[in-house]
């Protein structure tokens, strides 16, 4: 049975970054930059002013200085260059005018009609913000790997771009196996559950970047088995639930198998979603989650999510563990690692910030328990071994999205 890690590293092994293209700015968010792009121009475009004011000639101050212009944001002054004792009105973003080496913002000068008297030493390049000073050209605006976010659309839309190069987004099937599975909306029959892992996936894969398509719930038979399959393999990623423990019913692994699926792991070292699978058929990634929802959510986490991103060329995809310290001892399983459902305290709230993390066990940590899950905040991380955990030990946690 392998470790998390080595799962991990094996589904890392097998992901490629998809192909590269063009995303209009306006839904580049959350994307992330496929290679280095340079702007159309540097930042600034032009020597400007930082303050409002006047833009002098240093070497007149102090001194009174005669007006003889204005230069405004987005209507620079065009008069001739700055003599000896002379100024011109500026405004913040104003173009520094030429014969000009300083800014004087106006809260430190008296004005007298077209003159104005400035009482101080001025150094030079005082308040003026140099063309390229935030980036020159030929310089990398924004790096490849970067994730889109508000600040990089900013960069972007600075340096006068309408589209970045971003990975694909990947295209995701989702199939739940299980005849006891109904829609929601339905009436349930003896011995029926909603379907909850459909929604579930569909809901996670669109926070890790994923275009869902939900094939819905295969039954427990080999045609219809096959038949939800054979379309979901058409897409990047393949995720099913239920069906790929050693049960009479459970067919994933037989129909993938049967379906060129070339298996890769089964069976990880974790609690819950132990009986996991994972494979590929061509380039497209097979990820077998148990049915168990609380396994599913768990796996997706550790597994799927970071196949996701490595897939949308984030250099950082592995799951985000922080450190936290148990609230209350936990008991340890002898084999595996234990993934269990935390809500988070914080030790302390000063000043604006927040303390450090306090893992609370819920109660109720079976893999069924779905609507406990749903209150909990973190995932955490119980190494196996014997004997318990106590209160107060330093364990890594994933918090949940
Ligand atoms: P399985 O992995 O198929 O043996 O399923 C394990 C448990 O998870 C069983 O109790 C199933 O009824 C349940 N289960 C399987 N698939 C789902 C699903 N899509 N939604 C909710 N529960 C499920
Ligand atoms: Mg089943």
């Amino acid at each position: 049975m392998l470790s998390i890690e080595e799962a991990l590293e094996t589904v890392a092994d097998n992901v490629s970054p998809l192909e590269t293209e063009s995303v209009r700015l306006q839904h580049a968010h959350g994307r992330f930059l496929a290679e280095d792009v340079e702007g159309r121009v540097e930042l600034p475009p032009f020597d400007g002013s930082a303050m409002d004011g006047y833009a002098i000639r240093s070497a007149d101050a102090p001194g009174p200085l005669n007006i003889i212009g204005e230069s405004a944001a987005g209507f620079p002054y065009n008069g001739p260059a700055l003599s000896a004792r002379t100024a011109v009105t500026i405004s913040t973003g104003g173009v520094i005018p030429e014969g000009a080496d300083a800014v004087v913002p106006v809260e430190d000068t008296t004005v007298d009609g077209d003159r104005v008297w400035v009482p101080n030493v001025v150094e030079r390049d005082a308040h003026i913000r140099p063309a390229g000073s935030d980036i020159e050209l030929g310089e990398p605006l924004l790096l490849a790997g970067a994730r889109i976010g508000p600040a990089q659309i900013g960069a972007a839309a600075a340096g006068g771009l309408r589209e970045l190069p971003c990975r694909r987004l990947p295209r995701v099937a989702v199939l739940t196996t299980g005849t006891e599975l109904r829609p929601i909306g339905e009436p349930l029959g003896p011995g029926q559950i909603y379907d909850s892992n459909g929604p579930m996936l569909d809901a996670a894969l669109r926070t890790a970047g994923g275009i869902v398509e939900l094939i819905g719930a295969a039954a427990d038979t080999p045609d219809a088995h096959r038949e939800a399959f054979e379309r979901a393999l058409q897409h990047d990623v393949v995720i099913s639930s239920g069906g790929v423990s050693v049960g009479e019913h459970d067919l994933v692994r037989d129909i993938g198998r049967e379906l060129g699926v070339r298996e890769l792991f089964w069976r990880v070292a974790l609690r819950p979603g132990k009986p996991i699978s994972f494979g590929m058929r061509d380039r497209t990634l097979v990820f077998g989650l148990p049915g168990n929802p609380v396994s599913t959510l768990v796996c997706f986490e550790l597994f799927v999510r970071p196949a996701l991103l490595s897939m949308q060329g984030a250099p950082e995809f592995r799951p985000a563990f922080g450190a936290g310290v148990l609230g209350s001892s936990v008991r340890r399983n002898p084999q595996r690692d234990d993934l269990i459902r935390v809500q988070v305290a914080w030790t302390s709230l000063k000043a604006g910030r927040r303390g450090s993390p306090v893992l609370l066990p819920l109660v109720g940590q079976q893999s069924h328990q779905i609507a406990i899950t749903a209150r909990a905040e973190g995932l955490a991380r119980i190494p196996a071994g014997t004997g318990e955990l106590a209160a107060g030990t330093e364990v890594s946690y994933l918090p949940l999205q």
